[in-house]
């Protein structure tokens, strides 16, 4: 069956406190937030059994870091593909699912057509549309909203898309929902926030906010703009006018999201050197005691997995009474 790509109407979200609109609040059970949610009770040790067969080994200290994996390649395509935010490999394999069959329906992120910077969650079934969802947007959108849809239409094997919030959800959901295969291409996430915020940073960046076509945290700490008239702009990270931003701009959520490398995908496919990476997952550690502990202390001891608490140790950062599970 293929299609052009679909959106769905989508119910309307469910309250919740510390939120991304992952989607699954507008599923048919709501409720499935209480066991779905990765700000509600995770439990990344059970779910990275689940998902990889086994517990992080303390043999191979990069797992302490990135989560069990089998192998970390460099890669690039040979031919980057138009549109990318690197060079498309991640929008390729799912493109390759696609042209070979292994799966019929990908969910994933297009650009708004109001808004080129606002994520819209998008069934694709035609291998071509995959250039669609090219590049990366600030924002949030319920990408699992999709899944019953999904189903309804038949479609038993199904590729998706998605940062660690979203994938951390559809792992806890996946045998419930009645697919034959879902295989989750992944991508590192962080400092995420609105769309409607992230427009404020760009006023922050241009006179033009308008002309910014791509934008990059690249891990030489150097963030690249690329405008409509084919110009580019490097700003070193230290001069961006982060200060100037309102205090709220990341909210809660991504400021103590603990799974930075997005550890529950078949695949992730992200773009730092491995020691910037190691960093960043460090300061992320970091982040989330420092957060958590100043704003919803009494999340810590449920949101804080071990391996978390292990990151910040050498920076002195221990678990006092109450913060951390028996
Ligand atoms: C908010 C955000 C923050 C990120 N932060 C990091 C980071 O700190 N470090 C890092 O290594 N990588 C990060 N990434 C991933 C990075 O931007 C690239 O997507 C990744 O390197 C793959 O590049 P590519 O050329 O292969 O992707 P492409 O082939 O261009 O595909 C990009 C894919 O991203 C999906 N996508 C785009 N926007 C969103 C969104 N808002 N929500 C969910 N999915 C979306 C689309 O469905 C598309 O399939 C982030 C991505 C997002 C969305
Ligand atoms: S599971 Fe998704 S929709 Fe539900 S509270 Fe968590 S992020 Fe929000
Ligand atoms: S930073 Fe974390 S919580 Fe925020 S959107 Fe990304 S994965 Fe979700």
């Amino acid at each position: 069956m293929t299609a052009a790509p679909f959106t769905p109407p989508f119910a309307e979200p469910a309250p919740r406190a510390l939120c991304t609109d992952c989607g699954v609040s507008r599923m048919q059970d709501p409720r499935a937030c209480g066991h779905a949610c990765q700000f509600i009770k995770p439990d990344y040790p059970a779910m990275e059994q689940q998902v990889h067969g086994r517990a992080r080994d303390p043999a191979r200290p990069d797992e302490l870091y990135f989560g069990p994996f089998r192998r970390m390649l460099r890669a690039s395509m040979v031919q980057p593909r138009a549109g990318a935010q690197w060079t498309g490999i991640v929008t390729r394999i799912a493109e390759r699912l696609l042209e070979t069959g292994a799966v019929d329906a990908v969910l994933a992120m297009a650009p708004d057509s109001a808004d080129k910077w606002k994520p819209m969650p998008v069934l694709v079934t035609r291998a071509a549309d995959m250039a669609l969802c090219r590049g990366m947007r600030m924002g949030y959108a319920p990408l699992l909203a999709l899944l019953e849809p999904a189903r309804a239409a038949g479609h038993k094997r199904i590729a998706l898309i998605g940062i660690p919030c979203q994938v951390y959800a559809l792992r806890a959901l996946e045998a419930e929902l009645g697919f034959e295969r879902i295989y989750v291409i992944g991508t590192p996430c962080s400092d995420n926030t609105t769309t409607e915020k992230f427009h404020g940073f760009l006023d922050l960046l241009s006179d033009q906010p308008d002309s910014i076509t791509y934008l990059e945290f690249r891990a030489d700490y150097l963030v690249e703009l690329r405008f409509s008239d084919g110009r580019k702009q490097e700003i070193p990270f230290l001069k961006l006018p982060i200060s100037k931003l309102p205090r709220d701009f990341f909210p809660l959520t991504c400021r103590t999201c603990v799974d930075y490398t997005n550890v529950l995908a078949d695949i992730t496919v992200g773009y730092s050197g491995l020691e910037f990476a190691r960093t960043r997952l460090e300061m992320k550690a970091a982040e989330t005691v420092v957060h958590l502990r100043r704003e919803k202390p009494n999340r810590m001891r449920h949101m804080i997995p071990a391996h978390v608490w292990a990151l910040v140790k050498p920076y002195g950062l221990v678990p006092q009474d109450g913060e951390r599970k028996k």
